[in-house]
């Protein structure tokens, strides 16, 4: 399999979500540097609680209404990737409230 961030053949790469319908594949060192990119994130972290479902989800996934989770905030929007590696925006009152 190509990496489709350095183009090298490796035998096993990781699917790392860049939205809700695009993936890329990625070897470890490449991995490591998106993780490390997420991590410099400057959005601030806050628990949400989800008030409904603009979308379906994936039966991996552990969003449930009601729920509370950790998410990035940005003005209105609450930013977050389930288990199943779907990327998720709630939008504040609407579709979320903070806890
Ligand atoms: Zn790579």
């Amino acid at each position: 399999m190509e990496c489709n961030i350095c183009k090298k053949e490796y035998a096993s790469l990781s699917k790392v979500p860049l939205g809700k319908l695009c993936n890329v594949w990625a070897c470890d060192e490449c991995l490591r540097i998106i993780e490390k990119l997420k991590k410099q994130s400057t959005m601030e972290k806050v628990e949400f609680r989800v008030l409904r479902f603009e979308d379906s989800r994936s039966s991996q996934s552990e969003l449930e209404i009601g729920g509370v989770y950790t998410g990035e905030i940005d003005k209105n929007r609450v930013y977050f990737t389930d288990q199943a590696g779907d990327n998720w925006t709630f939008y504040l009152n609407d579709t979320c409230e903070l806890v």
